[in-house]
């Protein structure tokens, strides 16, 4: 892979980073994921899954097909929210709703993270804080469960 992510604060892209330049990257992860699936790729999903793969911003929908049209013109919006649909049915990739009405996606990964979402741009800073995800065990805990998930996100404006 010739982009690697640009967070510097995210220790899991980090981390992926780091695989990435190990692992010869034939397949992405999704494609891998897809595969173990047994999800039939095709060649216009091959590329969507491999520009999802690439991009480390929390596309929309729209983002997501610009860039898979930049690599095949035949790629239609319509076919970016049928594979996006079926990805995230599959849990290869992750929805998110940052509010403001636009669904984004990520790659599904097994290491946890939170987002803060700057008001101002857009931007989607990823995260993750022991302290926090202790205190959120707790408090479930306290009120009679076992925490398995839970999404945290953080609206906010550069200080
Ligand atoms: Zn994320």
């Amino acid at each position: 892979m010739q982009n690697l992510p640009s967070h510097d604060l995210c220790v899991k892209c980090i981390k992926l980073s780091v695989t990435e330049v190990y692992l010869p990257n034939e397949l992405t992860r999704i494609e891998a994921k897809c595969a173990e699936k047994g999800l039939k790729m095709t060649e216009q999903r091959r590329v969507i899954a491999r520009v999802l793969a690439e991009s480390r911003d929390h596309p929309d929908v729209d983002m997501l097909h610009q860039r898979s049209a930049a690599i095949d013109p035949n790629i239609s919006i319509a076919t970016v929210y049928r594979t996006v649909k079926l990805f995230e049915e599959l849990g290869i990739t992750q929805k998110h709703d940052f509010g403001d009405g636009r669904s984004r996606y990520e790659e599904a990964t097994s290491s946890h993270h939170d987002h803060l979402i700057d008001l101002r741009t857009g931007k989607v800073i990823e995260f993750s804080n022991d302290e926090i995800e202790r205190l959120q065990k707790e408090i479930a805990k306290k009120l009679g469960y076992k925490l398995v998930d839970h999404r945290l996100e953080l609206y906010a404006v550069p200080l």
